[in-house]
């Protein structure tokens, strides 16, 4: 019977792309997937820090996984990445003696030492050693840390992550990420196109490009090939329908990028681009960068290049020292800008960071959470608003699958569209007419199926 492994994961889409990594390591290496972390050889939590919230559910988790290992000490248990930070710490394996592999993020590499050099032990019979050397070899070849485009475990999804831009060194105040990602390291154009082309020949239709600053792609290097020159090398992969990218900050994304966008059309019009506060004094505490009227001419700016373009922003409530004053100046921001999306967050302090070290978290939380309330539901009214402006119009989805007894697929500008239909529309970009409209998501009629040959 073939060894099983489960993987917990939450956090950003980062770490759904390392997840996935990690999982077809796990394949190549004969696991198969189960939901139970009761019936799995090999655990895998991967983990998020930014928000204490987030923390805490990597801690509960943890938790829960004693009492497993204590049944069977066989059991592996791997720990992946914010939580483990670039180089475990004495401490966090002091305190969680039960985890048997710390993993940084987007590092398969330990686990798979683990797991293989546990086979060589095992299996130390003629007749293996040339499956172990097979091992050694992935092993040695991962290490490199360039190589991804494994084979992707289970169905292959319609869309798919690709991380470019590995860690971050922008240093905003609130922050935990580079302090666990480390510095900022672009990977290779052609080791992304590479595995763009190799997803695409395993059936994926859309990449979303991934980096906590995207747009410094090809910055570590002194600026080419830039996220300009790699979206151009990625549009020309044959078979490959959509490309998205996210996440941006407004100091980068230049004319290069914004042109890339409105010329090449499989690059959808969707563009995240987080303000954080609408508020310049918050906005310099926090060590942005820019101000709020550069993010105003920046919206206006990508408006008039690329005017269908879907803009998200990120904001953060409750910044130390944010009066009512400054947060109004937030509200005011999401009101006359009508973005498309907005995540919110209460500013949580986390460790070792400029905010939490030098700056009092001296907004109650309550206070945070009314913030948060009144965010939302003025973003929640403009989506509506902005999404019910689309009943009646045809837009094209590309299908990703089945969800609450309907095809789901999401629009060139991300929303979510609902469809009821017969036949299998998995993987395919279909045109649908809009027949109702809510504030975070959109209900279609099929119209015809608009597939590239
Ligand atoms: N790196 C990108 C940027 O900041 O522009 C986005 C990725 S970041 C990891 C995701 C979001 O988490 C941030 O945009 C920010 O809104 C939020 N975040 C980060 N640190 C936080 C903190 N200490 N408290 C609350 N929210 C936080």
């Amino acid at each position: 019977m073939s060894k099983k492994y489960h993987i917990w994961t939450i956090g950003c889409q980062m770490n759904v792309a390392d997840s996935n990594h990690v999982a077809a390591h796990l394949d190549q290496l004969g696991y198969e997937p189960t939901a139970r972390p009761e019936d799995a050889d090999v655990i895998v939590l991967n983990t998020c820090v930014v928000r204490q919230s987030a923390e805490n559910k990597v801690i509960g988790k943890l938790g829960s996984l004693k009492p497993l290992k204590q049944r069977d000490p066989n059991k592996v248990i791997a720990l992946m990445g914010c939580f483990v930070g670039v180089k475990p710490s004495p401490k966090l394996q002091a305190a969680f003696p039960w985890v048997d592999v710390f993993m940084p993020p987007s590092e398969a590499a330990p686990l798979v030492n683990y797991l293989t050099a546990d086979t060589i032990n095992a299996t130390d019979r003629a007749e293996d050693v040339r499956r172990v050397a097979e091992r050694w070899e992935l092993q040695d070849r991962m290490t490199t840390q360039s190589i991804r485009h494994l084979s992707l475990h289970g169905e292959t999804p319609v869309a798919a992550h690709v991380p470019i831009v590995y860690g971050c060194s922008f240093a905003c105040t609130y922050c935990i990420i580079p302090f666990r990602r480390g510095k900022e390291r672009s990977r290779p154009l052609d080791d992304v196109v590479a595995e763009v082309r190799d997803l695409v020949a395993q059936g994926v239709r859309e990449v979303t490009l991934l980096g906590q600053i995207v747009d410094r792609y090809g910055y570590d290097w002194g600026g080419h090939p830039d996220l300009a020159d790699l979206l151009h090398a990625v549009h020309d992969i044959d078979g490959l329908w959509r490309i998205r990218f996210l996440t941006s900050h407004p100091n980068f994304l230049d004319d290069r990028i914004l042109d890339a966008v409105a010329e090449l059309p499989k690059v959808m019009p969707h563009i995240e681009v987080p303000i954080q506060a609408g508020d310049d004094e918050v906005l310099e505490r926090m060590r942005r960068g820019y101000t709020v009227a550069d993010y105003y001419r920046l919206v206006e700016h990508i408006r008039q290049r690329v005017p269908d373009a879907a803009i998200h922003t990120d904001i953060i409530v409750g910044f130390p020292g944010e009066t009512e004053e400054q947060f109004m100046g937030t509200y005011r921001v999401l009101a006359e800008l009508r973005l498309d999306k907005a995540h919110l967050a209460r500013y949580s302090p986390r460790p070792n960071t400029v905010s939490a070290r030098f700056m009092e978290d001296d907004v109650p939380d309550e206070e945070k959470r009314r913030r948060h309330r009144l965010l939302e539901e003025l973003q929640e009214q403009i989506q509506r608003e902005k999404n019910q402006a689309l009943v009646g119009e045809r837009v094209e989805i590309l299908v990703e699958g089945r969800r609450k007894g309907k095809w789901e697929g999401r629009t060139p500008q991300n929303k979510i569209v609902f469809v009821e239909h017969e036949d299998d529309l998995r993987g395919r970009l279909i045109e649908v007419e809009i027949v109702w409209a809510g504030p975070y998501s959109l209900q279609g009629r099929f119209v015809r199926d608009v597939s590239p040959q």
